[in-house]
């Protein structure tokens, strides 16, 4: 169990937050890569009530992180639609794409502290020399820690990982595990194209927002593992942890802005999809609400809304 004080760093600008008066602050963090899906909705959805259920407050950041992938106006596309599906967000809407120098800023502390190293290793030369297949392609087996040994100029930024379990409690999977160095190595914080990494971007994001509560598919379930190392090593307790299952479409396809048109969330169907996100979370809303408007599902979620009916199975869905 890793979750512990021993990497705990005095970090002056990261205040702590107080673990046992904390009132509950969840968010929501699209990526602007398409328009919005049932996917996303899902995760709108499940964070918006387990947020607002505890009496909490729910914030809005989009994550346009990655200029290559971040699509012309889909962020506010999504948030006119949310808007008018009758989600309540506090506070201003945070980018990411407007917080680089934070990102840097915790970079150099942890440069400081010596807890990362440059890399120039090719995604080849990794291939060739990784030990086995991790969860995301082949495990970092420690080429550069101790100098660069690489071919490429171009350098990425890794963070040392440590030979130890990291085991957390998912608010909806239960009791979850990983070894680092094992299972995914040492991992990058900052692309060797000259773009920081989604997993010290979301941490640097959270903590600064002082999220108590991260509600957000399933496919980020292996991730944790790394974003828990990373709150250690900032010396910041970490929030708690809700992962929904994902949807998939007839093609067996997880449902996402990359797989077509197939599960949009429109004007036209939007009340429908939220009965249909109700319904996939396991909260059984009512046949004749239907065709209610969304703020009306929306406030028979805020009555009736149950973590502990969310299903842990993927599921497919037919619209
Ligand atoms: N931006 C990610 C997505 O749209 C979610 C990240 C997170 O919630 O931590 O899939």
């Amino acid at each position: 169990m890793v979750v512990s004080a021993a990497y705990s760093l005095n970090m002056d600008n990261l205040s702590k937050p107080d673990q046992s008066l904390k009132p509950v602050i969840g968010r929501f963090a699209p990526s602007p890569t398409g328009p919005l899906h049932f996917g996303t909705l899902l995760a709108a959805l499940g964070s918006y009530l387990i947020a607002k259920c505890s009496g909490g407050s729910w914030l809005l950041r989009v994550e346009d992180l990655d200029p290559p992938r971040v699509v012309p106006g889909a962020a506010d596309d999504m948030l006119r639609l949310l808007e008018r599906l009758g989600f309540e967000w506090d506070g201003a809407v945070i980018y990411q794409s407007q917080r680089y120098q934070r990102y840097q800023q915790i970079l150099e502390q942890l440069r400081e502290q010596g807890r990362v190293f440059d890399c120039n290793c090719t995604r080849r030369e990794i291939l060739a020399s990784a030990p086995h297949p991790g969860e995301e392609g082949p495990v970092y087996p420690g080429t550069c820690r101790n100098g660069i040994c690489g071919s490429r100029a171009e350098r990425a930024v890794r963070l040392r990982v440590p030979d130890e379990t990291i085991c957390y409690s998912d608010g909806v999977f239960g009791e979850q595990q990983q070894n680092l160095e094992k299972e995914v190595g040492d991992f990058v914080l900052y692309r060797a194209d000259g773009l920081f990494a989604y997993q010290l971007a979301v941490v640097v994001d959270d903590i600064d927002a002082r999220i108590t509560q991260i509600v957000r598919g399933a496919d980020l379930l292996t991730s944790t593992p790394r974003q828990l190392y990373l709150y250690q090593c900032l010396g910041v307790a970490p929030p708690n942890y809700f992962h929904l299952p994902l949807a998939f479409g007839d093609n067996g396809k997880k449902l996402s802005k990359r797989n077509g048109d197939f599960g949009l969330v429109t004007v036209e169907n939007s009340s429908n999809m939220l009965w249909r996100a109700l319904e996939f979370l396991g909260q059984l809303p009512p046949a004749e609400l239907f065709d209610s408007a969304a703020n009306e599902l929306l406030c028979w979620g805020l009555e009736h809304f149950q973590t502990k009916m969310i299903p842990v199975e993927d599921c497919q869905i037919r619209f």
